[in-house]
């Protein structure tokens, strides 16, 4: 059993307990979790360090996951500077109706932008606790997964060379466009998709938001949302077709379409601002299983992508994270095996949720621009329940928020 520090960097094979492929929330929380338990660990990631610490992407984290890095010593700043949020606002029939979870629940989300916290979980693992990371490596491949000598092998950026890296485990964590998921043998693999067949194109402007909490814009003309990221900084979303092209959405017709969808009796219309992110998004979902494949195991959006409709996707990824990290280390550590026996298993429960809790949402916000009139009145009653039975309101927010005691 080795975890013995690294060799230093050179051109010949090397060797570490873990491989990590990908840095994003996933990866870098297995590698923050193993750095901090001494164990050796290489990240291999496709990007630069600035473009990952730029992206923009999701920014709701729910409070389990924010105490699970708090647990873990990476929730430093994100607890400093996180605004909280404790309630919602639906916006349906031209009313508005304000969902205080916060309330009913006495829990919270937290609103931090993801590029933040990945420039937190790099600086930690890199510059703090010593763990070594490639940026901008190409061609990843896996080998020998099945044996207990499996390696992993790329491109190096600078020089063109392949480079090969023996280890223990490969942690799969290079989102949903990655290259481990294609490592598991397609014979032994089930991929559970949904494909929701509509768009949203994704929007994050320069402009303050117009409500202090997320807004859902039920209506008939499409779906609108907005979630504030910052003072300074909003995101929004409008439902289109698939495959829509963003140029299709000059300026005006965005705002235009905001302040209708978003409209409600006595609410402020969105505040304008520049619109720096446009981009349009297919709202699928998918489910690979097993996650686990000898030494592989995937984590995050390589093993299951949950469309943004209820902000889940980067909380899964953490969740797979901290299992996967925690198993890890019990196995490299004292041979414990038990963590990484169960660990598929014990994420797809909490993953399988999330997804019909997405699925389930999607209809309350896509019904009613169906163009079917039974869809669109089964979506109203979805919608009146939530502020008309406390316990639909309870179970509402229990999934909103992730709470149930047990997935
Ligand atoms: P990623 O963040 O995708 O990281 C994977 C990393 O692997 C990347 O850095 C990538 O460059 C690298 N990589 C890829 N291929 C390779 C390769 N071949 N070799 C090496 N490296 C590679 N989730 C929420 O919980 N709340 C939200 O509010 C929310 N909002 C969202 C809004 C939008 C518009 C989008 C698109 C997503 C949103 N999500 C949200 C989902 C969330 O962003 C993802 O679920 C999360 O990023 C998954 O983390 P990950 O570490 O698994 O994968």
């Amino acid at each position: 059993m080795s975890h013995a520090s690294p060799p230093p960097d050179s051109d010949g094979p090397q060797r570490f307990p873990v491989v990590v492929v990908g840095a994003g929330p996933a990866g870098l929380t297995v590698g923050n979790i193993l750095r901090a338990a001494s164990v050796g660990c290489l990240v291999l990631e496709a990007e630069t360090r600035e473009v990952i610490e730029r992206r923009p992407r999701a920014g709701v984290i729910e409070e389990w996951a924010v105490r699970g890095l708090e647990k873990r010593g990476l929730a430093r700043n994100l607890l400093d500077r996180a605004e909280l949020h404790t309630a919602c606002e639906f916006r349906f029939e031209g009313e508005r109706y304000r969902f205080p979870y916060g309330e009913l629940t006495g829990s919270h989300h937290f609103v931090y932008p993801q590029p933040l916290l990945v420039t937190d979980l790099v600086r930690e693992y890199a510059d703090v606790r010593g763990g070594e990371i490639r940026f901008g490596v190409r061609d990843v491949a896996l080998h020998d997964l099945d044996s207990d000598q499996p390696s992993v092998s790329y491109a190096c950026p600078e020089t063109g060379e392949r480079r090969l890296v023996h280890c223990d485990f490969v942690a799969g964590c290079d989102g949903a466009r990655g290259a481990t998921r294609a490592a598991l043998p397609p014979e032994r693999v089930r991929i559970a998709r949904h494909d929701y067949g509509i768009g949203w194109l994704a929007l994050l402007a320069e402009a303050p938001p117009s409500a202090d909490c997320v807004l859902f814009g039920c209506h008939a003309r499409g779906f609108a949302g907005q979630m504030p990221r910052s003072p300074e900084l909003t995101r929004y979303y409008l439902q289109c077709p698939p495959g829509d092209d963003p140029d299709n959405w000059p300026h005006e017709r965005v705002w235009s379409e905001l302040r209708q969808r978003l409209g409600a009796a006595g609410a402020p219309p969105p505040t304008e601002g520049r619109l720096i992110e446009k981009r349009v998004l297919d709202m699928h979902d998918y489910v690979v299983e097993p996650m686990v494949h000898g030494r592989l195991h995937l984590a995050g959006d390589a093993a299951h992508l949950v469309a943004p409709i209820a902000a889940k996707g980067m909380n899964l990824a953490l969740h797979d994270a901290f299992l996967l990290g925690d198993a890890l280390v019990a196995r490299l550590t004292t041979g414990d095996d038990s963590g990484l026996g169960g660990y598929a298993e014990a994420c797809l429960r909490r993953v399988w949720d999330y997804q019909e809790f997405s699925q389930w949402l999607s209809e309350v916000y896509h019904g009613t621009a169906a163009g079917d009139p039974f869809r669109a009145g089964t979506a109203l009653a979805r919608l009146r329940r939530l502020f008309t039975s406390p316990t639909a309101a309870a179970a509402f927010a229990e999934q909103y928020l992730g709470t149930a005691a047990r997935y």
